[in-house]
């Protein structure tokens, strides 16, 4: 005999208990069927309402009654032709009477007891397998209905029954033994005590009910029917690309559904598995997917885990206190006295210096169990050896599963660091010794962002998503998002990286998109976005709390500046195409490094140095492998080598400025450039790179500009740069004079920084330097005679752009 239950969306609506009647229809062609039934699909949800607000005195229970009345004789409706209906219909007017009268009495006293709410939810069970048992029938599916009370035998725990096994099988054998019929219905979920009350077998309860006849009737098979085509290996709500799971263990599956895979109820297995039935998770609406196999044995997929699950609605207490090291029986006495306050224990750990029990249990127990343990350990907390029980909240609890994680070592580290990477705490930590399950407490609003990375780090082809979110919409954000938008495929297909911008803020308003922004409009978009500021954008990029989250600035702002520690101190990564953070104050600096090494994240500004050119990554990998930097010799500005380059003599000094501002070769304030102060913040950021923690000030600056060209406005900049020709005009004959060309030098030797404008000869190793390029000289222990040289252009939106796109991937990839 094979045994089949169908779920409450299996018998949700007319089209779907037809789909039902074929598969069973399939079914009992070749053997003998059991058939369990859900209620549909909300019901047991909409009677527990029902209930409740008449226990509160509210009379809403009369029109949540009829809602239920409707939607099922709805359903029979059309089911049935118009002949045949009839026996059905009455059957469910009278019990939606009843269901008035037995609300209307808890609504006069005001209470509702567990037993009372188990005999309002039977009705639910009862009526959806009469229906399906009635169509069965009209469909010449001959068959027998039987009220599943009568055969499986519980205790009086209402809500939540114990099955009594030797009697409930027993009852199941003998009912078999006398059934002629090849096709047998049951409600499921619903059970009676021993004196005849009806019992429930606890929520998703129908699929035990399955397991239990299945057992007790040695059955060929179980399978579950439900709306997804089996278990998977995370919940389908929460992430995007689950697998289906196609074979899988008793074990790895009672691990799963009791850490939330809610596929399976977690007491199903059990009965199955002492039995060894084999148990199939089958799609009503896709029967031809092959589904999941539960055995005992499973091939092994070569997987280091089979699934991630997470339970919501979780307190932790913990029990602490000097008293209790070395003192055996504490935790007997506190599980005890759990125990005794029917609570549920979810997960425990306890530190190996027996100082704390640390244990999770379902938030709806937190009181009794505050009571229960305080009671319990009166004595001790009023002598001071423990502490009264430390109860918290809002939690969950986050579990890989799999039977080959013993196999392969790593596997915890591998989830804790991912989990470290995105900023997600962990609160308490249990491993199962049989090495079947790791989980963790996590707080609740950390959890979907957790399953959703942990899945792609254990089962996504190597894809990753990473979430990019942008400040400034200018010319380098612009180009940045063009090249992103651009280099989409290529960076799926080839770097495995799906990156996806969820945010783009200018200095007004900003746009947020979960699923992305959309690159082609988003500059029109945006004129609509939320006016939002950059604290209410980096608040909002918080609060999203995504998986692999980088922040991008591409903006001159000090105000964005200042939300870089909140950001990193979330794992967020942070890369500044912005100089002002990595030339402030030597401690704002350091500050920033030292928060995205404690929380695991990435502080990357290569852009700061030479545009696009790798200047900062370059330095980074020779330190990191031991080099020492013994002097820097470098052009480090675009801009006045685009200037020096152009300025001979044709125009004047103020338009070949003007001109390096219209290509887009200067900062917004082009004195930034002109006065050397931008070439300073870059040697000063190679100094402190180098290792040496130098301040802007310690940077003599020999700068060319007259005074009067650093006050007032840029417009009133280039007026005293015009004004100011004649200067320029020696400065340039004077070099012209001796044969030589004026180029801006930054230099850094023996700890000290210089910027300066210098007239060198055809051999110095700047002399053929043309347009915008850079180039940064590196001298080293290991480069000593012949320096390691960078050189490019070393100003432009595009290659700026570039070098930002660098440093996301960079992040990305770490
Ligand atoms: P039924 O009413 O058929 O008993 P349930 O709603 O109880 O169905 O269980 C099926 C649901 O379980 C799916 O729709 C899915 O949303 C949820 N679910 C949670 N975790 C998993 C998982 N790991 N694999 C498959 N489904 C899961
Ligand atoms: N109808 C019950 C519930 O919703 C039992 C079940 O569907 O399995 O919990
Ligand atoms: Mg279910």
């Amino acid at each position: 005999m094979k045994v089949l239950k169908f779920g409450g969306s299996s018998v949700g609506t007319a089209e779907a208990i037809e789909k039902v009647v074929e598969i069973i229809r399939d079914a009992c062609c070749t053997d003998s069927c059991a058939v369990v039934l859900s209620a549909m699909q909300g019901t047991t949800d909409a009677l527990i309402d029902a209930g409740r607000s008449a226990e509160r005195g509210d009379d809403g229970y009369i029109e949540t009654l009829s809602n239920i009345g409707e939607r099922h004789t709805a359903t029979i409706r059309k089911l049935f032709g118009k002949e045949n209906h009839t026996d059905v219909l009455d059957f469910v007017e009278s019990t939606i009477k009843e269901l008035q009268n037995l609300c209307e009495g808890v609504r006069l006293v005001r209470e509702l007891s567990a037993k009372t709410l188990d005999r309002i939810l039977s009705f639910g069970e009862i009526v959806a397998s009469r229906i399906v048992a009635a169509k069965l029938g009209d469909e010449d599916l001959e068959n027998e209905w039987k009220d599943s009370r009568l055969l499986i035998r519980t205790d009086s725990n209402h809500g939540f029954a114990a099955v009594d096994f030797a009697e409930t099988n027993r009852r199941i054998k003998e009912y078999f033994d006398g059934s002629p019929a090849k096709l047998n219905i049951f409600p499921g979920f619903i059970s009676s005590d021993s004196r005849g009350y009806t019992t429930t077998l606890g929520r998703g309860g129908s699929d035990y009910t399955a397991a239990i006849i299945a057992a007790a009737v040695n059955a060929t098979t179980l399978e579950i029917w439900t709306d997804v085509s089996g278990m998977m290996t995370a919940d389908p709500r929460f992430v995007r690309n689950v697998r289906q799971i196609s074979h899988i263990t008793y074990r790895e599956a009672m691990e799963l559904s009791h850490f939330g895979a809610k596929v399976i109820y977690p007491p199903t297995i059990q009965p199955v598995m002492v039995k060894g039935i084999p148990v199939l998770i089958k799609n009503t609406f896709a029967p031809e997917d092959h589904g999941t196999l539960i055995e005992a044995e499973s091939t092994t997929e070569n997987e280091m885990i089979r699934g991630i699950t997470s339970i919501d609605k979780i307190t932790v207490l913990s029990l602490e206190g000097s008293g209790m090291v070395g003192i055996p029986g504490f935790s007997k006495r506190l599980f005890d006295a759990l125990s005794r306050a029917v609570i549920n224990v979810i997960l425990i750990t306890q530190s190996s210096s027996e100082h704390s029990i640390c244990v999770a249990i379902e938030e709806k127990s937190a009181d009794t169990a505050k009571l229960a343990v305080d009671s319990e350990f009166e004595y001790e907390i009023n002598v001071g050896k423990i502490e009264p029980l430390k109860v918290e909240s809002g939690f969950s609890i986050l579990a890989l599963v799999g039977d080959n994680m013993k196999e392969h070592t790593g596997v915890s580290g591998k989830m804790f660091t991912t989990l470290g990477h995105n900023g997600i705490n962990i609160h308490a930590i249990a491993q199962g010794s049989s090495e079947r399950n790791i989980s963790a407490i996590i707080s609740s609003k950390d959890a979907r962002k957790a399953v959703n990375t942990l899945h792609e780090e254990f089962f996504s082809d190597g894809n990753k998503q990473i979430n990019v979110f942008i400040a400034g919409t200018g010319t380098v954000g612009g180009k940045l998002i063009d090249q992103l938008r651009a280099q989409h495929e290529h960076l799926t297909d080839e770097l495995r990286l799906n990156v996806r911008v969820v945010g783009v803020a200018n200095s007004r308003r900003a746009l947020l998109a979960n699923d992305g922004v959309d690159l082609e409009s988003y500059s029109t978009d945006i004129t609509k976005g939320d006016e939002l500021t950059i604290v209410g954008f980096t608040d909002a990029i918080i609060e999203q709390n995504l998986r692999n989250s980088v922040f991008v600035d591409v903006t001159a702002s000090p105000d964005v500046v200042e939300t870089y520690p909140k950001l990193l101190a979330k794992s967020i990564s942070v890369i500044a195409c912005n100089k002002i953070a990595a030339s402030s104050e030597y401690g704002k600096y350091s500050q920033l490094k030292d928060l995205a090494r404690e929380f695991g994240t990435n502080f990357f500004f290569e852009t700061n140095v030479g545009a696009g050119l790798p200047v900062i990554h370059t330095l980074g990998d020779l330190l990191r492998s031991g080099d020492k930097v013994n002097r820097i010799e470098a052009v480090l500005s675009g801009t006045l080598n685009f200037v020096f380059n152009n300025y001979d003599g044709t125009s004047k000094f103020a338009e070949v400025v003007r001109q390096a501002q219209d290509e887009g070769y200067t900062e917004p304030d082009p004195r930034l450039d002109l006065s050397g102060t931008d070439v300073a913040r870059k040697i000063l950021i190679l100094a402190r790179e180098s290792g040496h923690p130098l301040e802007m000030e310690d940077i003599a600056n020999t700068g060319f500009l007259p005074e009067s060209c650093l006050a007032g406005s840029v417009d009133d900049f280039y007026r005293e740069l015009d004004g100011n020709e004649s200067h320029f005009r020696e400065l340039l004959d004077d070099a012209l004079g001796k044969g030589l060309t004026l180029k801006y030098i930054a230099s850094f030797d023996n700890g000290k920084a210089s910027v300066g404008l210098q007239s060198i000869g055809p051999d110095h190793n700047f002399a053929n330097l043309s347009g915008k390029d850079n180039a940064v000289l590196f001298y080293t222990n290991r480069y000593s005679e012949q320096p390691l040289v960078i050189k490019g252009a070393g100003a432009g939106a595009d290659v700026t752009a570039a070098g930002v796109f660098a440093d996301i991937i960079r992040a990305s990839r770490t």
